[in-house]
């Protein structure tokens, strides 16, 4: 409270229609005059502003020193008198721009009276009751009037009584939610003894604008002000709940975001500190540096780049951390740029392959051609993908090893056998737990050059079941067109495989999947007849095995016959794997008596095998021992190389089926159709009763049953073998063959006529018909083999009858009970 709260004397001068005192003396006189009759007293009065003073409540007041009002106040403390507090009505200030005092206004006593700042020195006004102005006079500013107290009636009904209880109750909601409740202030409303005193207390404490406590000290009824004081507390409660609502709404906001940005900060720090951490762990730093070295292209680089991000971010234990750090080891570990120089000088590397290999002249001159177009032609964006094609031991991943060698660069083999998911070769997603590149790029961590020579082995052995996807995947990496940029699905981005030279190799062609077949130049490996095997064995496997046996130095020597023996009786191959094995065999027996100080053996005989390698393991398929009927010997080509099969055949009654036996393939049963076909066909000239094949039934069986086998090649020792049945002429011992046959007896070329020889060979066949248009083939045979053999080469079926059966039809157990039959059944 200020200045402002009072009027300055003098005041108001013409507005107030005032009496006039004399002085401060005719003022002490009215002052102490008697109340009259209807208890009215006069008093001086002091205009009150902004604050509103309440019977039977107290408010300090600050004057200023210079005004009248202090004098006042002082002389009211001093003579123990009261003063009247007044009020302006605001109402007729505005409408009628005059100045009236309200009707109603409060007599007070002034009491300690604070003049420690004598500037501003202020009271305690202790409010006594209401009154009501009567009338006013006025002298040299001072004003004057006479009041009359306003009695509260006290008697209380029940409903003022509850409403009483229920302003309290609402008070003390009040004052607890404003937080600063006395304890007193409650007890003060509670001793209440009327409504008017119980609205007065409350309206003095309660925080109300100006005008509404004004209208509370004009309303002369208490009910009347309790009701109103009430609707005001409710007012007010609400209003501060709603104020706490809003509050809490806005304190939990707070709370939210002052966490979140709490957890965020604390975040941050334990980042900043795993992120020191581990970029000061050595193990990281390291794999920075390896990857610094390791020089990636822009993409691995980029992926190596957030990988290391993100291991900043992620806790060093969890498992997310670990697989992080296994991805970026691989990007360090691969060969990114290392290269071995390439050696392309043609010369050395013939020297090299023949000193390394014995024969394999075709597969020789193909590489020194390749190496040829390398040196003159680097990069040739349609590189052939070589294939070695042959029987286990021929040679083919010892010459891969020979060309890695002459060319300077790096060997490794990587197997496909069995492979049947994509995700072996190129890996699985890093989604994945545990999940690791595929194998080629295993392959290249391992060579850790980017131009090793990769020999993928068994192509051929590629899991049918889900065909297409491994095929496809390699194709990718063998196809020059695709592979400077092949994925794997564990690394995820681009490796250039276009400087790895790649040769695959395969048993047979048969199962390779097409779309790989397509792409590949195949080399074959036709396996070694048994002269070409003894003169390995004398220039490399003895030599290398005696050297594995710690027996270098001794002369052992291999008879001839000891190594023939070794070949027919000890092992049964194409290639030359067991046969080193077996030599390998008998030098360990030897070193072994080496080590007892025993005296060697100078010279290996055939006789001296037995007590070496124990009994004979094979009994080499051998020609028929007689001549059979309705048994042929065709000359087969499997993974083993040839193999001679012999094909039987029985005739008897039925009703005209064919059933064929032995573990036979598609190709094979429909060859043997075309077999029979062709033998209906021929009925009329070898005087077969007509209704013949209707009542009689056929059955083929391929001995050796374990071995598959298919292809067409056995077509004609099928019809050659029924003919013979039917017709019960014996089929000519030591003759074998091989040739398709077409429905009228055409005989048509077939593939594999090298290892088929040699088969026909090793089993002691002395003739043998092959198809016309095979001839040139014998060119590849040694001279010595083909010199075994008698070759006759036939164009139809009717030549091979005639090579084969051994005389002109004369009698046929099989057709005189079928003559028989349909003689008894006519009768
Ligand atoms: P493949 O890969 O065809 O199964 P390998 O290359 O493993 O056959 O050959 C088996 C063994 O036979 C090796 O010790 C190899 O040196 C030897 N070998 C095969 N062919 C020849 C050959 N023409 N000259 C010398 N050694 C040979």
């Amino acid at each position: 409270m200020n200045d402002e709260d009072f009027y300055p004397f003098p005041l108001m001068e013409n507005q107030f229609k005032l009496p006039k005192f004399a002085n401060f003396e005719e003022l002490n006189a009215i002052k102490n005059r008697k109340a009259g009759k209807d208890g009215s007293f006069a008093a001086p009065i002091v205009f009150l502003q902004n604050v509103v003073l309440f019977p039977n409540t107290i408010t300090p007041l600050s004057f200023n020193s210079k005004s009248m009002a202090i004098h006042l106040v002082a002389n009211a403390q001093a003579e123990k008198t009261s003063l009247i507090g007044c009020y302006e009505d605001p109402e007729a200030l505005k409408n009628q721009n005059q100045m009236q005092c309200l009707p109603v206004g409060i007599e007070f006593v002034p009491s300690r009276i604070n003049e420690d700042d004598p500037d501003a020195p202020s009271a305690l006004l202790q409010g006594r009751r209401r009154v009501q102005i009567l009338e006013m006079s006025e002298n040299e500013g001072l004003i004057f009037c006479r009041v009359k107290p306003v009695r509260e009636s006290q008697r209380i009904s029940k409903e003022t009584k509850a409403l009483m209880r229920l302003c309290v109750k609402q008070f003390a909601k009040y004052l607890e939610m404003e937080e600063n409740g006395q304890e007193e202030v409650l007890l003060f409303a509670e001793g209440a003894e009327t409504p008017g005193e119980l609205a007065d207390f409350i309206s003095s404490t309660l925080e109300l604008e100006h005008e509404k406590r004004l209208d509370l000290l004009m309303e002369l009824d208490g009910l009347t002000r309790l009701k109103q004081v009430a609707r005001y507390i409710t007012a007010e409660i609400n209003m501060l709940e709603l104020e706490e609502e809003i509050h809490n709404q806005v304190q939990s906001e707070m709370d939210r975001s002052q966490r979140e940005n709490y957890l965020r900060e604390q975040i941050a720090k334990m980042q900043r500190e795993i992120g020191d951490g581990k970029s000061a762990d050595p193990e990281i730093l390291e794999l920075q540096q390896k990857i610094e070295a390791a020089k990636l292209p822009p993409e691995a680089q980029n992926a190596a780049d957030k990988e290391f991000a993100r291991l900043r971010s992620t806790p060093s234990l969890s498992p997310e951390s670990g697989m992080i750090e296994n991805y970026l080891q691989w990007l360090a570990d691969l060969p990114w740029n290392e290269k071995a120089e390439d050696n392309l000088d043609i010369k050395n590397a013939k020297a090299v392959l023949d000193s390394n290999h014995y024969g394999l002249k075709k597969a020789k001159d193909r590489i020194l051609e390749f190496l040829a177009v390398r040196s003159l032609k680097p990069r040739r964006s349609h590189q052939p993908i070589l294939c070695f094609v042959g029987a286990p031991g021929t040679g083919k991943t010892s010459l891969g090893r020979s060309i890695a060698e002459t060319m300077g660069r790096r060997f490794a083999r990587m197997s496909l056998g069995g492979v049947h998911d994509e995700a072996e070769i190129r890996g699985h997603r890093r989604t994945y737990i545990g999940s690791m590149p595929g194998r080629i790029l295993q392959t290249m961590r391992k060579v850790a050059v980017t131009n090793p020579l990769l020999m993928l082995d068994e192509i051929d052995k590629l899991n049918a079941d889900f065909q297409g996807d491994p095929a496809a995947a390699l194709l990718e990496v063998l196809d020059p067109e695709q592979n400077f940029e092949f994925t794997d699905h564990y690394l995820d981005v681009p490796y250039d495989l276009s400087n790895t030279l790649f040769i695959t190799t395969a048993n047979t062609t048969q199962n390779i999947p097409p779309a790989l077949l397509d792409r590949m130049e195949l080399i074959e490996f036709p396996g070694y007849a048994a002269q070409e095997k003894i003169a390995i064995a004398r220039q490399f496997l003895i030599p290398t095995q005696m050297a594995e046996n710690g027996l270098e130095g001794e002369t052992i020597h291999f008879s001839d016959d000891a190594l023939q023996t070794l070949i027919e009786s000890y092992t049964y191959e194409a290639g030359v794997r067991s046969f080193e094995r077996q030599i390998g065999a008998v030098l360990r027996k030897i070193a072994l008596l080496k080590t007892q100080n025993q005296p060697l053996p100078e010279t290996i005989h055939k006789e001296d095998l037995q007590q070496y390698l124990g009994p004979v393991e094979y009994f080499p398929l051998v020609a028929e021992l007689k001549d059979e009927i309705g048994v042929a010997t065709a000359v087969a080509w499997t993974e083993n190389g040839g193999e001679i099969m012999p094909v039987e055949v029985l005739v008897m009654p039925g009703k005209g089926n064919l059933q064929i036996t032995g573990q036979v393939g598609e190709v094979m049963q429909e060859s043997a159709q075309a077999a029979l076909s062709y033998l209906k066909s021929k009925t009329e000239v070898f005087k077969i009763p007509e209704d013949f094949f209707e009542d009689y039934d056929f059955h083929i069986h391929v001995p050796e049953g374990a071995i598959p086998k298919d292809g067409p090649s056995a077509g004609i020792t099928m019809a050659l073998a029924m003919t013979s049945a039917v017709l019960g002429v014996p089929v000519r011992r030591e003759l074998a063959m091989t040739g398709e046959i077409t429905l009228r007896g055409r005989v048509l070329p077939i593939g594999g006529v090298r290892e088929k020889v040699l088969a026909a060979q090793r089993s002691g066949i002395k003739t043998m018909l092959l198809p016309s248009k095979n001839e040139k083939d014998l060119e590849e045979i040694q001279q010595n083999v083909r010199k075994e053999l008698q070759f006759h080469f036939v164009e139809q079926m009717d030549e091979v009858l005639e090579f084969g059966l051994l005389s002109k039809p004369l009698f046929s157990r099989v057709l005189s009970s079928h003559k028989k039959r349909k003689k008894d059944e006519q009768d």
